[in-house]
């Protein structure tokens, strides 16, 4: 059954800064408020204190009520399991700290530069590859001013990607003032912005948004970042179509989890729905093996099986490049599909 109390699902109207200011932060709240087992609480508030609880109401309304194992669910609940250690496990599993060439600003790729516009997000993804980055380091310097000096001495810089945490959690203003002082950088050709928010909080998207988008001067892609079909209801739809209409390109980037996604069909029914909403899948990524999230890795051998099954289920143009990203590599390496015999 979906969640459907008044008291627990109380939609806010307000816009979508209070939505997000009145996310839940509680494990108690939620776990109360899906009718959860309480035994539940106290496993997520030791885990909540390594990485809190975050999540919009918006997006707790698509949860299963009484569904410990629903999808959404256990991408947001914080587990005990988190507090474990495993080999291989650690805090920059990607090595973002040697990737970095100025404050908030990461170098990975050739052409590309990553600009973690802001720590903030309106959800805490309990399997979030930065769940340890030091964002304090980096808000420590005047906010932008040597990440746009750097993009600005590298002229092979021709796409700056917004990420961050989410890029879309600032204001539209702060959006507008990031992207003219990149507009006055000659060589910068693209831009993308990298954000789950049109998936947990679509009312983001709105007049101001679409006009901030509309006014850029480069064609923009936007990747959204959904996991599971049931994320994606009437709200985010209209959401997708708004960003289109508002001239962007929209691509969705998906974590392989255990216990949310790691199936063929799963997987099918998250594409059919991307599709409908206008959305491309464009890739599905391995875990990124950062401590805390071992209960949610997928073998190789296994993803590339699922995504066998998955390839021989759709149409090319709806089966996610199944990929792993590699500190210091020169791109993310493509895993190819293994089909059953
Ligand atoms: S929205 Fe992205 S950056 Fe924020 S917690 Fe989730 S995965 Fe991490």
């Amino acid at each position: 059954m979906i969640l459907a109390t008044r008291r627990a699902c109380q939609p806010t109207r307000s816009g979508w800064q209070r939505e997000m200011a009145e996310a839940v932060r509680s494990p108690r709240e939620l776990v109360t408020a899906l009718g959860l087992d309480p035994s539940l609480i106290e496993g997520a508030a030791r885990a909540a204190r390594l990485f809190r609880l975050r999540v919009p109401w918006s997006y707790v309304r698509r949860m299963r009520r009484g569904d410990p194992r629903d999808p959404l669910l256990r991408q947001v609940l914080p587990l005990d399991v988190e507090r474990e250690s495993h080999p291989g496990f650690r805090a920059d599993p990607l090595g973002e700290r040697a990737a970095t060439t100025a404050p908030s600003l990461l170098q990975k790729y050739r052409g590309r530069a990553l600009l973690l516009a802001t720590s903030a997000c309106a959800v805490h993804c309990r399997y979030c590859f930065r769940r340890e980055f030091p964002y304090a380091e980096h808000a420590a310097a005047p906010r932008w001013r040597e990440a746009l000096a750097q993009i600005e001495r590298d002229g092979r810089i021709e796409e700056v990607i917004l990420s961050g945490g989410d890029p879309l959690s600032l204001s539209d203003g702060r959006l507008a003032a990031l992207t003219q002082a990149l507009g006055r950088i000659a060589h910068v050709r693209r831009l993308r912005v990298h954000t789950r928010l049109p998936i947990v909080l679509p009312s983001r998207v709105d007049a101001g948004l679409a006009a901030w988008l509309s006014g850029l001067k480069w064609p923009v892609v936007v990747v959204v970042h959904a996991n599971h079909a049931n994320e994606i209801d009437g709200e985010v739809r209209a959401a997708c179509a708004a960003l289109r209409a508002a001239g962007a390109t929209l691509l969705n980037q998906s974590v392989l989890l255990r216990g949310v996604n790691d199936d063929a069909a799963a997987l099918a029914e998250l594409s059919e729905r991307l599709f409908e909403a206008g959305v491309l899948p464009y890739y599905l990524h391995l875990l990124d093996r950062v401590r805390g999230t071992a209960h949610f890795e997928v073998d190789e051998q296994r993803a590339r099986s699922i995504a066998g099954e998955l390839a021989a289920r759709l149409p090319g143009y709806l089966v996610p490049r199944l990929v792993r990203e590699i500190a210091g590599a020169a791109a993310k390496a493509p895993l190819p599909p293994r089909f059953a015999t």
